[in-house]
């Protein structure tokens, strides 16, 4: 593990710089708290430091501060150094954000395990880091198609309407948010024909070929059953509508073969636009506004796109 010394006084430096490598530490030395707070900027910076309290330029208690601010989310483990043995001293050292003090001149048995208490705290928060962000992960996820689900794609909406308010003030070329519902025809009858677990492959197979259909700053969520919503920010209402028609082509191009069977499917399309003017249009009404096109692509016999922008 990667270790950071911070000390301005060469002898305890080399001291230290000297049993930490002995115990197995990548130790990288500097001579102030300024050269520190530099060296945590970079990437791949230390997560465990021994800093001295009195240093030129910037001192121990005021690393500790910064670093506490600007490391929320991650926080290193920071030993402080210390000449200083007054609990009052103590308390604003650990106050500042410290994790733990040593006293000058110190011991090397009682400096060695304190670092190692510091490597397991490091350790144990990276794994519930890693837990964290998998869970993150697994929440966006739907089980059976592997594509985000519903929570996720409405925040993915969000995140591109506002992308999409923010370059109207910066009066760039307009861009327009297109959003699909895409509803597999008839799917109850294929559950009823063949079973729910052919209807899953068939659900599974029908989600990869609308990815294949996508382009790459396209999204794509399951909605619900076997219901799907598609992002396509898009400069021309044209090249949505391409997109649309390209799902519900490569759905229906080949039937799907599952257990022998050879099933043919078909998809419809309900497609709106947002555009950056409609001040104040809400996700749900931009949600019902597709909804309404994909039962009129019902209506009109499915297997085809019907688009319903904001002015009609
Ligand atoms: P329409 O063309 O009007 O959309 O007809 P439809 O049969 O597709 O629509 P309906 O809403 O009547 O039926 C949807 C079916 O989708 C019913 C439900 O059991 C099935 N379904 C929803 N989720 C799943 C799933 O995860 N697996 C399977 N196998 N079936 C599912
Ligand atoms: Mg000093
Ligand atoms: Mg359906
Ligand atoms: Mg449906």
């Amino acid at each position: 593990m990667k270790l950071l010394i911070a000390e301005d006084d060469k002898t305890s430096r080399l001291i230290l710089q000297s049993v930490c490598k002995k115990w197995g530490y990548d130790v990288e030395c500097v001579e102030d708290g300024q050269a520190a707070w530099d060296l945590m900027q970079g990437k791949d910076a230390p997560s465990l430091m021994i800093i001295d309290w009195e240093m030129p330029r910037m001192n121990g208690v005021e690393f500790c501060q910064r670093i506490s601010d600007k490391f929320q989310q991650n926080p290193p483990y920071i030993i402080l150094l210390t000449s200083r043995n007054e609990t009052q001293d103590i308390v604003e050292g650990l106050r500042a954000g410290a994790n733990d003090y040593i006293a000058k001149p110190f011991n090397n048995d009682e400096l060695k395990v304190r670092i190692a208490v510091g490597q397991r705290m490091i350790e144990l928060q990276n794994k519930l880091n890693a837990t964290l962000q998998k869970l993150t992960e697994l929440a966006s996820i739907d089980v059976l198609t592997g594509q985000l689900n519903r929570r996720a794609i409405m925040e993915s909406l969000t995140k591109e309407i506002r992308r999409t308010e923010r370059q109207k003030n910066v009066q760039r070329p307009e861009q327009i948010l297109c959003i699909g519902m895409c509803d597999i025809d008839h799917f109850k009858n294929i559950n009823d024909t063949y079973g729910h677990l052919v209807g899953d492959v068939v659900l599974k197979e029908v989600t990869v070929r609308i990815q294949d259909a996508l382009r790459v700053n396209d999204s794509l969520g399951r909605f619900g059953g076997e219901e799907f919503l598609v992002i396509t920010p898009v400069d021309e209402v044209d090249n949505a509508t391409a997109v649309y028609q390209r799902i519900c082509h490569t759905v229906a191009e080949q039937p799907i073969a599952v257990n022998g069977f050879s099933i043919s499917v078909t998809i419809s399309c309900g497609v709106t636009s947002y555009v950056a003017d409609n001040d104040g249009l809400k996700l749900e009404t931009l949600i019902a506004r597709a909804d309404e096109a994909l039962y009129q692509a019902k209506d009109e016999g499915r297997n085809r796109v019907v688009l319903k922008l904001f002015e009609d």
